[in-house]
């Protein structure tokens, strides 16, 4: 249950935008918001794609984007679609061919720059296409490629330029008569996709697919994207999302989450309040965290759990959190349910309790989210 009217602070309210679809999973409206990834295999490789599509999805990826730079990429689609368990986004960039043939072999959504695929009988082929094989159409601008005629306009790319370039690929769209379609205006300098966010959302009401392109490492790309779509998606603009990281894809679905998760915009898995730890510890909070973390990855459920090691912050925290853990003397702690102190725990025995009963809560919210449930 929301208990947001008692806390306004926590209230996001997200821009209007139009929902379309990426095969079956809805962007934009009042559609969650999505979680997506792209592999970094290569295409051809099937087995090797088709495999990092699902642990993507496993991870839970909403949505995954996969590179066609060749006529062997469009040719593996193909079996890339039929064996994804999520809707599979064809990277297409120049190659107009590609993209008709992407959209003939499943892809539920091109990312292409209409505006860059040739002259108008191109376009109108691959607009066709994607028409013709329930595609949507992610529009997706990128500071670092830019129009040349943009950046003679402008001297450089800046937001002005990148929502420019953004609503004209829009309006070649919407002369075609074709309106599923998201877009984007990635950079890597997150004040420059910020900008540019701001000013799109403020001229159209497509759903926005959010990113900071080029993001970095693990650490470095996860604060550079959780400030840049933290904030924007803190102002209620973004319907999907896609973290970039010089990293595994799963990696990048589960720092999406996360930002998701600490807005309060998507839940999904177990949700760690954890203290720091100090002297004060009645266990090794930081050693557990760590094997809790691994222990707990295949919880689905959204769900809260406390590990904090001492009585100063421990009992408070539990009190809002689904499952807690709190540090105590003589190699044990107290353990709570629901809010409340349960039953004391040897600190030798407590990773393994702390799954069973994060599992068997798990399964009493689902059991409580059924239909029948409520009588
Ligand atoms: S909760 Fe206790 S153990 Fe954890 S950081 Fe605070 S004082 Fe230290």
């Amino acid at each position: 249950m929301s208990l947001n009217h008692i806390r306004p602070w926590r209230n996001i309210y997200r821009r209007e935008s139009r929902k379309i679809h990426v095969g079956n999973v809805p962007v934009g409206g009042d559609a969650p918001i999505s979680v997506q990834t792209m592999t970094n295999t290569i295409t051809s490789d099937v087995r090797a794609t088709v495999e990092q599509v699902q642990r993507a999805a496993e991870a839970g990826a909403d949505i995954v984007r996969v590179s066609v730079p060749d006529e062997a990429s469009s040719k593996a689609l193909k079996e890339i679609v039929r064996e994804s368990p999520v809707p599979i986004v064809a990277d297409i960039h120049f190659h107009y061919k590609r993209g008709i043939e992407s959209a003939e072999a499943g892809a539920a959504c091109l990312r292409i720059n209409p505006g860059n695929i040739g002259d108008e009988k191109r376009v109108k082929e691959v607009i066709n296409a994607a028409r013709d094989h329930n595609c949507s159409i992610r529009i997706g601008v990128n500071a670092g490629s830019l129009e040349k005629h943009l950046l003679e306009k402008y001297g450089e790319p800046c937001p002005d330029a990148m929502v420019e370039s953004g609503m004209d690929h829009i309006r070649i769209l919407q002369d075609h008569d074709f309106h599923e379609f998201k877009i984007s205006v990635k950079a890597s300098d997150v004040f420059m996709a910020a900008a540019a966010y701001q000013q799109l959302a403020d001229q159209t009401d497509a759903p926005i697919h959010l990113g900071i392109t080029e993001a970095g490492g693990l650490m470095s790309g996860t604060i550079k994207s959780a400030i840049g779509l933290g904030n924007l998606l803190w102002m209620g603009i973004g319907d999907t999302i896609r973290v970039s990281l010089s990293a595994d894809p799963v990696e990048e679905v589960k720092v999406g989450y996360e930002i998701l998760k600490t807005l309060g915009l998507r839940h999904r898995g177990v949700n760690i309040i954890s203290c720091p730890s100090c002297a004060r510890q009645g266990f090794d909070v930081i050693k557990t965290v760590e094997a809790l973390e691994k222990r707990l990855e295949h919880i689905k459920t959204p769900m809260s759990l406390s590990i904090i090691g001492c009585v100063v912050n421990g009992p408070g925290e539990a009190l809002m959190t689904d499952v807690g853990f709190t540090g105590g003397g003589a190699g044990s702690g107290m353990v709570y349910l629901a809010g409340k102190a349960s039953h004391k725990m040897s600190n030798d025995r407590m990773i393994d309790h702390i799954v069973e009963e994060v599992e068997k809560r798990a399964e009493v919210i689902e059991a409580d989210q059924t239909p029948d449930a409520a009588e």
